[in-house]
């Protein structure tokens, strides 16, 4: 090839990095300035310019021109400075990103699929320049963080996401594959949008949106084979659990939002349980927001007990409420309440309000999945506070203008005594002259290190136990040290030795259930795991 082409193609291209040596065997003289740089030297640069941005919309710009640019090096910079960049290229940042993917689009990054790729879309597969693909995180972006139908322009999500598979959990960049289905969306202010970068129709629904996603599936498996891992993200509800359950029976599937989340909250929970005392079985859990998180969740919990305790899962269920849009979910409600939520309407006068549910259930353990922000009020924050010496409070609802309350709210409100945590970060707070530091309950510390775990096994399958698994490993990181500062999570700065662990776990389960095919089985899964992560640093090219 020619040296130009080595400059312009993001897999190759190292910039001022290649040494004079290669400049000469690679026709690149002239083409660079005399000086040369190495990776360290690149980084130090690119992280001053991007520290001198103040709107983070230009820092994720930044970013996602680095990666279109200089693909080691944005990997290289997002691993060296992962707490740093995740709320850049992830959330909150991501969510900016998405409500304004239009106006800032400037060169595509995955797979559009839309109405008119219809009875084509095995074609367009093949489009893709990349032909052995591990990783596709898919969305059809009706439901982007808690920002609602943000159509086509969802997209920001499956590259963020896959970003984070390479850089958490050592995911080959080349292997994972962007892509979103547009079937249109209803977001009138996008429609209206002279920089939409979507069909301009309201959503395709039943057998027409069915079929759509059915070709894809199955042209996925086709031009792929078995064993890729797909992960669907941000899809409403309504289809959410329908096409996990659809496509868990013949696919490598895994929907983030239900099963990722619910690993990820089910670690903290257990972590807490060193802080606030208690056995998971005696804790009592009301969350505000029924929907794929929150029932996800609770099911996860459920299940977890039901392990420890022999107790069957009809009664572990019992422990846990969810409160929607219209009040707690109760037994009187059962006939009009969606599938989904039915195995939680439990016995129960009706109850209107958080605030009343709280009141009425006095829960251990306060969970915020609803999308809705500011709705852990004064009031809801103080009453849990008033019969919990230490309530464990999670505001999961993304991004930071969704979260159920902020961190400096949870300690105040709570005179210090809130254990925290957040699915976007805050920064810690000072509270009567303590510093406290809120964790980030994200399904971030879960989903890289379950798919490299599912990849470096070969699975065929995802199994509940492997979410136990998962969640199981990532409370395990969790060191002294952090508990003292409060945390139920480890910090991400260790997220690629988390993964590994992960990994490991996840990879032991798919073993033992007989649904891994890369045979004979490792005997060292966390070494093996280790050695197959992708590391960024540059390649000579002799
Ligand atoms: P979803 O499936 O749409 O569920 C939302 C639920 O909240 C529904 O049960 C809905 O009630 C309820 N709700 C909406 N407005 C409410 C209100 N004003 N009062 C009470 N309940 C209300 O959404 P999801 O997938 O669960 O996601 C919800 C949020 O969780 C999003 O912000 C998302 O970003 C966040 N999330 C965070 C993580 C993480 O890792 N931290 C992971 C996944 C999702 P109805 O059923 O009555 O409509
Ligand atoms: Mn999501």
């Amino acid at each position: 090839a020619s040296g130009y082409s080595l400059l312009r193609d993001p897999q190759y291209n190292k910039g001022l990095a290649f040494t004079h040596q290669e400049r000469d065997s690679h026709y690149l003289r002239g083409l660079l300035p005399p000086a040369v740089m190495n990776q360290e030297l690149q980084e130090k640069k690119l992280m001053n310019s991007i520290r001198q941005y103040q709107v983070p919309l230009q820092k994720y710009m930044a970013m996602m021109d680095l990666q279109e640019r200089n693909q080691r090096l944005f990997y290289k910079l997002l691993v060296d400075n992962v707490e740093e960049l995740l709320p850049v290229v992830y959330t909150p940042t991501v969510g900016e990103a998405c409500q304004k993917y239009g106006s800032i689009f400037r060169r595509s990054q995955g797979l559009y699929i839309s109405l008119n790729e219809k009875g084509k879309i095995l074609e367009v597969l093949k489009n893709w320049p990349e032909r052995s693909i591990q990783v596709i995180v898919v969305t059809d972006g009706e439901r982007i963080l808690g920002l609602g139908d943000l159509g086509c322009q969802g997209m920001g999500i499956p590259v963020g996401k896959l970003a984070l598979y390479t850089a958490l959990g050592g995911l080959r960049p080349s292997a994972c594959l962007p892509v979103t289905i547009d079937v249109g969306t209803n977001n009138e202010e996008l429609l209206k949008n002279e920089f939409y970068i979507g069909l301009r129709q309201k959503r395709a629904t039943g057998q027409e949106y069915a079929d759509l996603l059915h070709e894809f599936m199955t042209a996925v498996k086709q031009n792929y084979g078995e064993k890729v891992l797909v992960q669907f993200e941000d899809f409403a509800n309504h289809n959410a659990f329908e096409l996990l359950a659809k496509y868990g029976t013949t696919h490598l599937v895994f929907n983030d939002d239900i099963q990722g989340t619910a690993s990820v909250v089910l670690a903290g929970v257990v972590a807490a349980l060193n802080l606030i005392g208690g056995s998971l079985a005696e804790h009592k859990f009301l969350f505000l927001g029924a929907g794929e998180a929150g029932t996800g969740i609770a099911e996860l919990i459920a299940l977890e007990i039901s392990k420890r305790t022999k107790i069957p899962l009809e009664e572990t269920r019992k422990r846990i409420w969810l409160v929607d849009s219209k009040g707690l979910i109760v037994s009187s409600r059962k006939d009009s309440l969606q599938h989904f939520k039915q195995p939680w309407a439990h016995e129960h006068e009706p109850v209107k309000d958080l605030l009343s549910a709280v009141k009425a259930i006095k829960p251990t353990v306060l969970i915020g999945s609803s999308g809705v922000g500011r709705t852990f009020t004064k009031e809801v924050i103080e009453a849990v506070s008033s019969y919990n010496e230490k309530p464990l409070v999670l505001a999961l609802s993304n991004p930071t203008s969704q979260s159920e309350c902020t961190a400096e709210e949870a300690y105040t409100w709570s005179q210090g005594r809130a254990i925290f945590a957040s699915g976007s970060p805050f920064d810690p707070v000072e509270y009567n002259g303590k510093v406290y530091v809120p964790g980030q309950s994200n399904n971030a510390y879960i989903f890289p290190g379950l798919g490299l775990g599912l990849v470096i096994s070969g699975a065929i399958r995802v199994h509940d136990d492997m979410l136990l698994a998962a969640s199981e490993a990532l409370a395990g990181q969790v060191s002294k040290e952090n508990y003292e500062m409060g945390l139920i999570y480890p910090p991400f700065s260790n997220i690629r030795k988390i993964s590994a662990h992960i990994a490991a776990n996840v990879a032991a389960k798919a073993y033992e259930l007989g649904l891994a095919t890369r045979l004979p089985r490792p005997a060292n899964l966390v070494k093996y795991a280790e050695s197959c992560m992708y590391t960024p640093n540059y390649r000579s090219y002799r």
